[in-house]
């Protein structure tokens, strides 16, 4: 069974990079054809439009594919930078606007007061609220309201995201983590999807050393929600003068006799 599993997990990671290659060829040329759009007609101009929208989204299940066989290996890793959550948000928010006007969704977003410096891998910290958003945007019906709250206390942030869309059965919700497992309903099947996105989201949340929680109640909408311990301080910015000042306090260690402050104020 290891064997099979591990076989399972070098096929997704071979499949998907085997597939990354032409798509990356395939949009580079797409790029390049749109920096000339005004030279085609409207049809052709379109067409050129899908070709890149379903590219792109073609490239984000191949990401899904890939970190799933990180995951399934022990592999996928996260690179920590401190950042401003409110900027994040606001930059999520915006993304998701045209998305959501397909289904005349409202996304209500409620950012902590202060600005908030949170220290965790930003691209994946993106990468889970926007599954969560997304699946709120495809659970729901039209017309609905998607709503986001924050909330920092102590050191940790919880981010809760809450549909009144389709819902999930009590059975469905104890699979919800098996890789590749989608509710069997006509709505997640018109959805499309590939039972990715909550298995990546709880990795993620994990690897953050957070946790993360679900509630649904079928017809009537679905709350996800996390807590990661990763709230930090502002950081301290190293101005030009302080950095080249820093440096001449190095150099001192190693030329101690050297009046380099002096220096640097005489050139
Ligand atoms: P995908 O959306 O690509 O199928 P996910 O892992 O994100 O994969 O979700 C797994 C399944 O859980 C979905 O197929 C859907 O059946 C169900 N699901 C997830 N989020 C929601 C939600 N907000 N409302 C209703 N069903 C949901």
């Amino acid at each position: 069974l290891h064997e099979a599993n591990a076989a399972k997990t070098r096929f997704l990671s071979t499949i998907s990079h085997e597939l990354k290659t032409p798509l990356t060829i395939i949009s580079g040329f797409v790029d390049l054809m749109s920096d000339s759009v005004d030279q085609f007609d409207a049809e052709h101009a379109e067409s050129l439009d899908i070709i890149r929208k379903n590219a792109a989204r073609l490239g984000l299940l191949i990401n899904d594919v890939l970190d799933i066989s990180r995951i399934d290996a022990g592999k996928l890793r996260i690179e920590p930078t401190v950042f401003q959550l409110n900027e994040l948000l606001g930059e999520l928010e915006k993304g998701f606007e045209q998305i959501l006007e397909t289904k005349n969704h409202t996304l209500v977003v409620s950012m902590p007061d202060d600005v908030s410096w949170l220290e965790a891998d930003r691209n994946r910290i993106a990468q889970l609220i926007s599954n969560l958003i997304n699946n709120a945007h495809k659970y729901s019906g039209p017309d609905c309201e998607i709503r986001l709250s924050t909330a920092i206390e102590d050191e940790s942030l919880t981010v809760i995201i809450e549909d009144d869309g389709i819902g999930i059965s009590e059975g469905d919700q104890k699979q919800l983590f098996t890789a590749f497992f989608r509710a069997d309903n006509e709505a997640t099947r018109e959805a499309g999807g590939t039972g990715l996105g909550l298995v990546i989201a709880k990795s993620i949340v994990d690897l953050h050393d957070g946790a993360m929680w679900l509630n649904s109640i079928e017809n009537q909408g679905t709350t996800v929600g996390f807590k990661l311990p990763c709230v930090t301080s502002e950081p301290i910015e190293v101005t030009p003068d302080d950095a080249e000042l820093s440096l001449l306090s190095q150099r001192s260690r190693l030329f101690p006799d050297t009046e380099w402050d002096q220096i640097a104020e005489t050139a």
